[in-house]
This record gives C-alpha cells, sequence and structure tokens, in this order.
C-alpha cells in the first residue's frame, strides 16, 4: 500500500464518522426543508371548500311564520308524493295557508315573473353579489313585475298551490337561492332557527 494511500484511509478512519454525519444532516435537513416548503404550499387548500360566503349576506324570513315542511338536499333523496319519486330539493318549501303573504328577502330588483307547469307562478328577485332568489308556487295575480325595485319585507307574492310538481305538499313557497347560476342552499341566508 502507498504511503498516499494508506494516508487516505487514516484519515477516513479518522474522520469517516464526521463525513457520514454530515451528509446524513444534510439530507435530513433538505427533507424537512422540502416538506415544510411543500406543507406551507398546500395550508390556503385547507381553506378551499366548495363554497364560501366571502360576504355574509342575510335574508328576513319570506313568510311570517316559519314551517319548514321540505329543507334544501343537495345530495340527500326526499320522496316527492307528486311525482312518486325520490330526488334531491334544492329548495326550501315554507308550508303556509293559501294567501299568505310572501316577503323580499332583501332589497332588490324583480327581473322575472313567470309561470310554468312544475313550478307554478314564480317570481325571481336579483338582490346583487350575483345571487337570485327564486320564489315558486305562489298565487295568481302576482303584485310585482320585471324591472321593480323593491325593499326588504315588501311584498312579492302570496302563498298558493301552483306548483304542480308539488301538489301534495298543499299550499306552499318554494325558496331557492341561486349564486353566479348555481343552485346554493337558502340555509346559508336565512336564520329559521332551530326546530
Ligand atoms: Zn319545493
Amino acid at each position: 500500500m502507498s504511503v498516499k494511500s494508506s494516508k487516505f484511509v487514516t484519515a477516513l478512519k479518522k474522520y469517516g464518522y464526521w463525513i457520514i454525519l454530515g451528509v446524513t444532516l444534510g439530507v435530513l435537513f433538505l427533507v424537512i426543508g422540502l416538506t415544510s416548503a411543500f406543507a406551507s404550499e398546500k395550508t390556503p387548500a385547507k381553506d378551499d371548500t366548495s363554497f364560501v360566503v366571502n360576504d355574509p349576506i342575510t335574508f328576513v324570513n319570506p313568510v311570517l311564520t316559519v314551517d319548514v315542511s321540505k329543507n334544501y338536499s343537495n345530495s340527500a333523496l326526499q320522496y316527492s308524493a307528486t311525482l312518486k319519486q325520490w330526488e334531491a330539493h334544492k329548495a326550501i318549501d315554507f308550508s303556509a295557508e293559501e294567501g299568505t303573504d310572501v316577503f323580499a328577502v332583501k332589497d332588490g330588483k324583480i327581473i322575472e315573473v313567470s309561470y310554468n307547469y312544475l313550478m307554478g307562478n314564480t317570481v325571481k328577485l336579483d338582490v346583487g353579489n350575483n345571487l337570485i332568489v327564486v320564489y315558486s308556487s305562489l298565487q295568481n295575480d302576482v303584485p310585482v313585475k320585471e324591472g321593480d325595485v323593491v325593499k326588504q319585507g315588501d311584498v312579492i307574492g302570496k302563498v298558493g298551490t301552483t306548483a304542480k310538481s308539488e301538489a301534495s305538499d298543499g299550499p306552499h313557497l318554494h325558496l331557492e337561492t341561486w349564486l353566479d347560476g348555481v343552485n346554493v342552499d337558502p340555509n346559508l341566508y336565512l336564520d329559521l332557527g332551530e326546530k
């Protein structure tokens, strides 16, 4: 063995432990660094829910006495006695006597007054922030028309039985909320209290 290589071996024997320790620590720090970098990158995803109300909007109740006969359900199927099938009910039904006043839940503008067989007389109220409130199953002779500007609490219709798709449910208001064209849960804006 040459003098040079034996010197190297001696050095390796002397410092080998420290070299291994140094490399190990270096790798360890690198892994910790990368992990925390990824972790911090992923942090915002924790707040990324499918739907977030940025600017809380609150409604007044659309009828004076709240009696929810059918609540909003996005996935849970509810039985429709009229259609004799299970379906998602993406609205809240407020059971009330025929002719009960229906209120504007917020200041807004009437953007549509229409009728169709399934949902009956329907009023669409634009309350701003890309949020539209849809009232269905109203009586005939709706007191508002397209373009009307209404105040929170104004009467915009009366509870009826005109929604043929929900005829078996008796007189009620069928209320939907649409945010940016997506049907969302009206409970996000209403405070109906625990029943
Ligand atoms: Zn309904």
